[in-house]
């Protein structure tokens, strides 16, 4: 069988990433540092990575669309990355003091994205929904906060509700229901339901993948965006971004410049680190106010919403921001990025096509979704859409397919997931090799039974 030769051929030619495997099970709960990275039979050991490419212990290439998780957009290790950072490494990584290059790195941010008047900076992207929340319920002196079915904004207690289905259990065990108890979780579309809940008066904010589950697994509509801000607007209720992913991506200035919908609250994390942590809360002025000091000990003692956290605005990842953002600004890096996950999306569904796989390949900006299941529409051109309007079939991929690929891609020298991100460096040979890898790929899945042709 082609999928079992895969995995033989895996174990056969990463002996030296087994071993290392068999040393962090001593370590690590499962072996690996992410849950991304838990791989069966064992994961790839990386030591380099250079643009588009990176190579394992054993000696492997490997073209990658991973891409940090979405938190590179310039490659791997870019020149002007690199050159800033390692400036920056030998005047020292933070100065316990304010700086010239945290001024930079927020101006950039004010000047990119359109909800950016003011700017707080923390150390990742689920810190970052924290301070947001607590900011929205500080502002509107609520405790409720909606989020939607499917949606995914890090690992905060709060949050870790609707994420996956059933989407009235838990995401994780050890939160309290009292953690739980102040958030809604809602349907994605339904805006009289939105609005019911709204107007009861006790929502303090709505947060939402503004690409949709994802980043856009499951799209949103633009009108969607639109009544969000109508009926939040309404209801005096605070309206949250996570850009997280979409930030800089879906255009320069991410989701709501492309949509012209601006949100009260922005949050930001990923590329504008520049491969480094770092991230931010930014938003409207007033809801601002509440973090600042005044000549009131009351208002700073009980008023106040603090701002702490030791590697906050750090000059290391301030450098490596700014070096990303300024090209960011050129607004070349997201044509280019754009242009090549365009054409990665239409080969891998002209490929799916061809074979008579049930299934297609969409995605939107630099990002690309595989899907292999059950189609509710013609498939048989790209048109960049779902080709199912299921929602949980479109996040509930079987693992049989997700770890199919993967496995069979890494052994044809491709390091991906069933979706991914393309950056400003793709070349069309990386798209090529893309697409022969996922050619071979397929016809293991197809060999295999994983995958069902069409009827
Ligand atoms: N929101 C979204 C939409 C994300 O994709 C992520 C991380 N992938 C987060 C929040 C959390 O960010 P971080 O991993 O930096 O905590």
């Amino acid at each position: 069988m082609l999928t079992k030769s895969a995995l033989e051929r895996y174990v056969d030619t990463h002996r030296k990433s087994k071993e290392l495997y068999e040393q962090a099970l001593n370590i690590f709960p499962s072996g690996v540092t992410h849950d991304l990275r838990y791989f069966e039979p064992f994961p790839i050991y990386v030591s380099r990575a250079q643009g588009t490419r990176k190579w394992d212990v054993d000696g492997h290439e490997y073209v990658d669309f991973i891409m940090a998780s979405g938190a590179f957009f310039l490659g791997y290790a870019h020149p002007s990355v690199v050159e800033a950072v390692t400036t920056q490494v030998a005047n020292s990584t933070h100065y316990s003091a304010c700086h010239e290059l945290e001024l930079e790195w927020g101006q950039l941010i004010q000047q990119l994205i359109p909800s950016a008047k003011r700017v707080k900076f923390v150390a990742s992207g689920t810190e970052a929904i924290m301070m947001a929340l607590r900011l929205a319920r500080a502002a509107t002196g609520r405790q409720k906060i909606v989020k939607f079915e499917g949606h995914y904004h890090g690992w905060f207690d709060h949050l870790l509700i609707g994420v996956i289905p059933p989407y009235d259990k838990p995401y994780s065990q050890g939160v309290l229901p009292e953690d739980l108890a102040n958030t809604i979780t809602l349907p994605v579309g339904d805006e009289a339901l939105l609005e019911e809940t709204l107007s009861r008066g006790d929502v303090a904010g709505v947060i939402v993948e503004a690409t949709g589950a994802s980043y856009s697994a499951i799209p949103m509509k633009k009108s969607f965006l639109e009544a969000l801000r109508r009926i939040t607007t309404k209801y005096d209720t605070v309206l949250i971004f996570d850009e997280v992913i979409s930030g800089f991506r879906w255009s320069p200035g991410g989701v709501q410049a492309l949509r012209g919908v601006t949100p009260d609250i922005t949050v930001l994390a990923k590329i504008m680190g520049g491969g480094l942590p770092g991230a931010a809360v930014v938003g409207r002025e007033e809801i601002f106010e509440r973090m600042k000091f005044k000549d009131d000990p009351h208002w700073n003692r009980y008023e106040r919403v603090p701002h702490p956290g030791t590697f906050n605005a750090n000059p290391l990842s301030a450098a490596a921001g700014i070096a990303t953002l300024k090209l960011v600004a050129t607004g070349e890096p997201n044509r280019k990025a754009d242009e090549a996950a365009l054409k990665l999306r239409q080969g891998i569904h002209k490929i799916i096509q061809d074979k008579g796989v049930e299934g297609g390949c969409y995605g939107e900006a630099s990002t690309f979704h595989i899907y292999l299941g059950p189609c509710d529409r013609d498939t048989s051109q790209y048109d960049g859409l779902p080709p199912t309007q299921d929602p949980t079939r479109l996040k509930g991929i079987p693992s049989s397919i997700t770890k199919g690929i993967a496995l069979n891609m890494l052994v044809n020298g491709v390091h991906t997931m069933y979706r991914g991100f393309t950056s400003a460096v793709h070349t069309d040979e990386d798209i090529q090799k893309f697409l022969e890898a996922f050619d071979k790929s397929l016809d293991a899945l197809i060999a295999d039974g994983v995958v069902s042709l069409r009827k």
